[in-house]
């Protein structure tokens, strides 16, 4: 689908939530890409329960808290999102536009680009099998998006963590499940782990201590793993496997946008948060100059210096007025209030 707009945030993290409200202030509207199915970035993927302590005037909230406030925040300006898909190529279309396609077929025009990516894409750890990106997307997934297609199958989940464990509870009661990771000591929630336990004890999960080492199967469909235990290999008839292995964080396309890069961070000037290429900016942990500190509060400053660039390109005819929020009647009735 073809979308326009004024500015395309890549990144839902707390950095391009605030961008979103910053933007909004100016009268610019927004479009904002995350490659997760949730918005929140690191604050929600990695630490959601954990309090940060340094968010100026909260002197304790939650990863999962701030990401809520800072929707909250951006609500009236009605961003758009497009989550579970990355952005994977930009293109200039004439001189004051970009187009972005994301990967799940995507296109938004837009005049300025925001790239607020953190350390980049959360993508799953995969396994070193040579073969198995010929099974992925038909017999191999890394999340589960439809659990229709796992009713009375052999699934194989690989992995001790939370994933591992939620999802094997759950495709329990839908599926032959077999839970397979290399100790019976998980890194899972306990509440998680006491279930996942009590449901081996009545038979409806198979718990095997062991170690994957190669799929077998035919045109990506999968008939069976083989994995290692003690020195021993053995076989196991599946029609799915399920590996969570978690995420790891990869710059991805991002590196071929001919932006100047340092030590895999976008480098910028500290006026505007401008890249080497005009009317693309790179805010938050993504991004690197003299002094840099990864912290969510410099990423909010820096939302705030780069909003005032973009509405220049936006709208190169209007004069920027700068208006404090308490004092401005128009901000007030763009923020409900
Ligand atoms: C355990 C832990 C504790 C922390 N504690 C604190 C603290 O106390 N105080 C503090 O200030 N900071 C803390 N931090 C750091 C803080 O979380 C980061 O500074 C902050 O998350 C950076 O925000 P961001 O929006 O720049 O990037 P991120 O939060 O990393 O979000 C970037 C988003 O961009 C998406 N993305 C990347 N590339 C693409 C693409 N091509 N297409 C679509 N989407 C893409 C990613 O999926 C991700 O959701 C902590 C970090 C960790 C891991």
């Amino acid at each position: 689908m073809n979308h326009n707009t004024d500015v395309v945030i890549v990144g839902a993290g707390p950095v391009g939530l605030f961008a979103v409200f910053e933007l909004g202030l100016l009268n610019l509207e927004c479009h904002i890409v995350d490659n997760l199915d949730k918005v929140g970035g690191q604050c929600s993927e990695l630490y959601p329960e954990k309090p940060i302590y340094d968010i100026p005037s909260r002197p304790r909230v939650s990863g999962q808290e701030l990401t809520e406030d800072l929707m909250k925040q951006a609500k009236p300006f009605n961003p758009v999102f497009h989550l579970g898909q990355q952005v994977e190529k930009i293109e200039k279309t004439s001189d004051q536009l970009w187009n972005l396609t994301t990967s799940t077929g995507n296109i938004i025009s837009s005049k300025c680009i925001v790239i607020a990516a953190g350390a980049g894409s959360f993508v799953p750890r995969k396994l070193p099998i040579e073969n198995i990106n010929e099974y992925e997307n038909t017999s191999v997934f890394y999340s589960v998006k439809n659990k229709s297609l796992f009713i009375n199958k052999k699934i194989i989940i690989a992995g001790g963590g939370d994933s591992a464990l939620d999802w094997a509870n759950d495709l329990a009661s839908i599926a032959d499940v077999t839970l397979m990771h290399r100790r019976k000591e998980f890194r899972a929630a306990p509440d998680s782990v006491s279930k996942m336990l009590k449901l081996e004890k009545e038979n409806k999960i198979k718990f095997i201590i062991g170690q994957l080492c190669s799929i077998k199967g035919n045109k990506g469909y999968l008939s069976g793993i083989e994995y290692e235990n003690e020195d021993k290999k053995a076989f196991l008839k599946a029609d799915y496997l399920l590996p969570f292995y978690g995420l790891k964080m990869e710059l991805g396309p991002i590196s071929n946008w001919g932006l100047n890069l340092y030590e895999n961070l976008i480098t910028v000037d500290t006026e505007k948060f401008e890249t080497s290429v005009s009317t693309i900016f790179a805010i938050g942990d993504i991004n690197t100059y003299p002094g840099k500190l990864k912290l969510i509060l410099s990423g909010f400053h820096e939302a705030a210096l780069m909003s005032q660039k973009c509405f220049s390109y936006c709208y190169p005819d209007k004069k920027n007025v700068f208006r404090y929020t308490t004092s401005s009647k128009d901000l007030h009735k763009k923020l409900g209030f």
